[in-house]
Order: structure tokens, then C-alpha cells, then sequence
């Protein structure tokens, strides 16, 4: 069984439709995929048809922004009931204030670059989840930097003076409002140092007491140090161990797969959901 729980479609700041997205999971030979699009459920409905058309598994969930201390995290949330008004009412004030955060930094961008705000809608699907990799795209259509993770280091990552933040409940309140929403909270890329600061065991010992059910372990932005730490973390609380691409299609080079999730870890998030895994 190879299952990969962590991907992103034009619901968000992939560049496939959730069409797209499990087809090319299929033709991976993938057998579960999980869709987690920021802040979002909107590409669920589109994935569970193509999911059940192409014969695979399909986890719905969503990764959703947080903040602690100063931090910017994201915390999948898998297979939650998605008519729970409070995350969903979290999510939708998130994606509202991603737009303004985004325009603001269009505006910072425009002092020294040929931008508009227009060029970055050119470049977001009607109705997806806004984010940095759309004013990515936007730069390299104008030419200015040549791919996504050109125009993040140049200009994007937090340390730069384009970068604004936007409001996110903090990582505590999300995993209440994800328990509450019958889903399943998971700490995603843990140790991604080089997108900002990370949480430290004690940050991490908290989440666990408020019902964090597992940690994103395997992934390409966590060191082989970070690994080694975070599965230590995680025998120690009894937290699932992960394994995922956060596969965003052609826009990043994480390829489907790339990273796996056990079958019996499956198995565990599946029991504790409020919804099914569809099976396709
Ligand atoms: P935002 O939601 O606006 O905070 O942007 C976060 C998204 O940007 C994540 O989904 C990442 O996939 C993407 N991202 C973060 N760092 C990089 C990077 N260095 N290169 C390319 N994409 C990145
Ligand atoms: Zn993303
Ligand atoms: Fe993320
Ligand atoms: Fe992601």
C-alpha cells in the first residue's frame, strides 16, 4: 500500500485540479492520497469522483493555518465533518484575510517590481485559497525571477521586507476546532526551519496534551536531524508518524509519493474521523 496524505489542488496553491491531482496519483500508483488544500474544502467534492472513477483512496481534509508565538504554522485536519460551522468559519475568515495580506504584499512588491495585484489574480484559479505562491507565479509570468522557489528566496520568506503576515488562530485553537469537527490533527513539515522558526519539544509537548494526534515526520523541508528529532518527539507522546510529498504540481518539485504513510497509521486516522475515506 503506498499513501501519501498531504496534496494540493487549484483549491488552493496547487497547479492541478483535484482531477488532475488523483490522476496522476493513480498513475503513480498511489493507493490512498490525501487532499489538503489551505484553509479549504472546496476541492473534495471534484476529488472524491475522480477518486472513485480511478480506483484509488481518497482521505479529505485540509491544512489549516495557525499561529503560535509569532510562528506561521499549518496543521492538516483529516476527514473532519465538513458542516462543523466553527472550523469551517475559521477557515473562511483565514482565506478572507489571506486575500488583504496578499494585496499588501503586491503593494510592497509594486515599489520595485512591475506588479499589480491583476497579475496575481491571473495566476489563482476563481474561488482558490490565496497565498505566496500565486504572487510567485505572478513574478516568474513577468518574467522577473524564473520559478517559484527563485522568487521565494528572493522575496517572499519571512526574513523578507515584502513579506506581512495575516491572522490565524493559534495552533491550539485549531486543534480544538478540528477535534471538534470529528477530524484529525496533524502537525504538518514539523521541522521546516528554512520557512521560519520552528516549535520546540516543550511547543510540541503542549499540542500533544490538547489532542495533536500525529506529527508530519517525513518530509522533505525537515533535516535528517529534524527527522531524527521529531520521531523521537513523537515515540515518546504516542503521536503518529507521517510521511507525505505536499505535492503542489508543476509549481514545486515535491513529487507524489515522494514520502509515505504506513498502512496501520492509516488505519488509526480513518478510525477517529468523522467521515470515510472514500474508496474508489
Ligand atoms: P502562504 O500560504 O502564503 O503562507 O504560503 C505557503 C505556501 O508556500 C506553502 O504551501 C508552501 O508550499 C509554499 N512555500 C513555502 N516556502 C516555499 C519555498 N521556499 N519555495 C516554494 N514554495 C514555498
Ligand atoms: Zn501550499
Ligand atoms: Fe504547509
Ligand atoms: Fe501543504
Amino acid at each position: 500500500m503506498r499513501i501519501d496524505l498531504h496534496t494540493h489542488s487549484t483549491a488552493s496553491d496547487g497547479t492541478d485540479t483535484p482531477t488532475r491531482v488523483v490522476e496522476q496519483a493513480a498513475a503513480a500508483g498511489l493507493d490512498v492520497i490525501a487532499l489538503t488544500d489551505h484553509d479549504t474544502t472546496d476541492g473534495w467534492a471534484e476529488a472524491a469522483e475522480a477518486a472513485l472513477a480511478h480506483g484509488i483512496g481518497l482521505v479529505r481534509g485540509s491544512e489549516v493555518t495557525a499561529s503560535a508565538s509569532g510562528i506561521s504554522l499549518h496543521l492538516l485536519s483529516y476527514l473532519q465533518d465538513p458542516t462543523s460551522a466553527p472550523l469551517a468559519d475559521a477557515m473562511r475568515a483565514t482565506k478572507t484575510a489571506r486575500i488583504s495580506r496578499a494585496r499588501t504584499m503586491v503593494d510592497l512588491l509594486a515599489e520595485d517590481y512591475d506588479l499589480t495585484w491583476e497579475d496575481v489574480v491571473a495566476q489563482t484559479a476563481s474561488g482558490a485559497t490565496v497565498g505566496r505562491p500565486h504572487i510567485a507565479d505572478a513574478l516568474v509570468a513577468k518574467g522577473i525571477v524564473h520559478d517559484r522557489s527563485a522568487a521565494f528566496t528572493a522575496m517572499l520568506l519571512p526574513t523578507s521586507r515584502y513579506y506581512v503576515r495575516h491572522r490565524a488562530p493559534t495552533a491550539l485553537e485549531v486543534i480544538d476546532l478540528v477535534l471538534t469537527a470529528g477530524g484529525v490533527p496533524v502537525l504538518a513539515h514539523p521541522g521546516a526551519e528554512q520557512r521560519g522558526r520552528v516549535l520546540g519539544d516543550v511547543a510540541i509537548e503542549e499540542l500533544a496534551e490538547a489532542g495533536l494526534v500525529g506529527l508530519e515526520v517525513h518530509h522533505r523541508d525537515n533535516s535528517p536531524d529534524q527527522v531524527e528529532r521529531l520521531a523521537e518527539i513523537a515515540a515518546r507522546l504516542g503521536l503518529l508518524v507521517m510521511g507525505s510529498s505536499d505535492f503542489h504540481g508543476t509549481g514545486k518539485p515535491n513529487v507524489l509519493g515522494e514520502n509515505l504513510t504506513d498502512p496501520q497509521v492509516l488505519a488509526q486516522v480513518e478510525e477517529r474521523g468523522a467521515i470515510a475515506v472514500v474508496r474508489g
